[in-house]
């Protein structure tokens, strides 16, 4: 693939050492919950400092596997260190959590990942009192102005975000966020590591859910935070990820790690099946618009060419007909299951807004029967094949 030179070798190679372990191809996974010391001046000495790299004491502040993942994703996101969870949302809690304190004030973009939302709404507000602002992130006078609270500590934005597939100008808003001595949090899940380098335009925390794309396989949970700051890192591995007790598990590290190594050639795959299906589905006249940052007919195409490197497979479409109608058409679809998430190798379909209130369709300007469609890895072919016959019973 074009411009992943470089990310090809750290998904490969980084930080396996295989002379460390026996000369094993792959490194083993840790199931162990604490390691030993000879003296305990030495256990003294490794317990002092759980930011230390290569000292392990206990595995709720650290464990050989899952920090070989993070050595991989760290040098993926351009980052100096990154700190695996055990979810996304254990990754999102965490980044809010060290960032902001009582009182603190939040600008938020409003199409972010749901949960984040009500984890500010229903928790970070009434029990922390915290105060949120929410943007379009498009308008950077209205960020601006957002920012300007004396409280203002955190900017959360996801982009592309997962509705309307909806993109911000990191590096302007990174710009801003700086002036006013703000940190920017991004949740990069959607694009990969190898779609977009959120550090390098300036943002602070990128985050990733590797439930998603970097598992790939529908068989883990895990997150990921990055960064360039290291002290910012290590702040989180002691406060939250130590305290809040939301380690990654050895296995899922050694899984995530195995779904790295073809992170690269799936997501090849995603895209090409996303492109095709997304080309096949505008052509299509039961159906009204394609939301898919591949595609010319993209608003922000110029901005997604300069900010992104590829699309992945997700996208969301909006048909000829009533939410329910969309509903029976969906359930014509036999190769996509009806189901949450995606990044695993199953395609999905499902109608995220159907139950959203009427002030959230209004900001997206979509429909309650907004279909999100996810390619997996069953083939563009086999596919449209599979939409065509769906459509076919309208
Ligand atoms: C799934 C998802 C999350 C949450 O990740 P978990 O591992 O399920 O906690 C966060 N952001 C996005 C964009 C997601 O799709």
């Amino acid at each position: 693939m074009d411009g992943i030179r470089e990310e090809l070798l750290t998904i490969t190679h980084t930080a396996d050492e295989y002379n460390k372990y026996l000369n094993a191809v792959v490194p083993p996974v840790f199931l162990n919950s604490l390691h030993l010391y000879d003296s305990f001046e030495e256990y003294l000495e490794a317990a002092s400092d759980p930011c230390q790299e290569e000292k392990f004491v206990y595995g709720r502040d650290q464990n050989p596997t899952v920090h070989i993942l993070e050595k991989k994703i760290a040098e993926l996101e351009h980052g100096a260190r990154a700190i695996v969870f055990a979810s996304g949302m254990g990754a999102a809690a965490a980044a809010i959590m060290t960032t902001c304190n009582a009182g603190s004030h939040i600008v938020c973009m409003r199409d972010v990942y749901q949960p984040v939302k009500r984890f500010l709404n229903y928790f970070c507000v009434p029990k922390f009192g915290m105060t949120v602002t929410y943007v379009s992130g498009n308008d950077l006078d209205e960020v601006e102005m957002a920012m300007k609270k004396p409280n203002t500590t955190l900017m959360i934005l996801e982009s592309p975000a997962t509705f309307v597939f909806r993109v911000v100008d990191l590096k302007a808003i990174a710009k801003l966020a700086h002036q006013y001595e703000v940190k920017t949090y991004i949740d990069n899940t959607c694009m990969t590591p190898l779609f977009q380098k959120p550090l390098d335009l300036g943002i602070d925390i990128c985050m990733h859910t590797m439930s998603k794309y970097i598992g790939g396989h529908s068989d883990i949970l895990g997150g990921v935070l990055v960064s360039k700051d290291e002290k910012l890192v290590c702040d989180m591995i002691t406060t939250v990820r130590e305290w809040y007790a939301s380690v990654m598990g050895p296995m899922e590290a050694w899984l995530a790690i195995r779904g790295l190594r073809t992170l690269s050639v799936r997501v090849e795959e995603h895209q090409r099946t996303g492109m095709a299906v997304a080309k096949w589905l505008e052509k299509n006249e039961k159906v009204k618009k394609v939301y898919y940052t591949g595609l010319d007919s993209h608003p922000q195409a110029d901005l997604i060419k300069r900010q992104q490197k590829g699309h992945t497979s997700l996208m969301s479409l909006e048909l000829d007909a009533t939410p329910e109608e969309t509903i029976k058409f969906i359930n014509r679809l036999h190769l996509f299951g009806k189901g949450c998430s995606w990044g695993g190798f199953e395609s999905l379909a499902i109608m995220p807004l159907y139950k959203a209130e009427q002030e959230e369709l209004d900001f997206l300007k979509a429909p309650r029967g907004l279909i999100r469609l996810y390619c997996g890895l069953e083939g563009s072919e086999n596919l449209i094949e599979d939409l065509e016959r769906a459509f076919a019973g309208m």
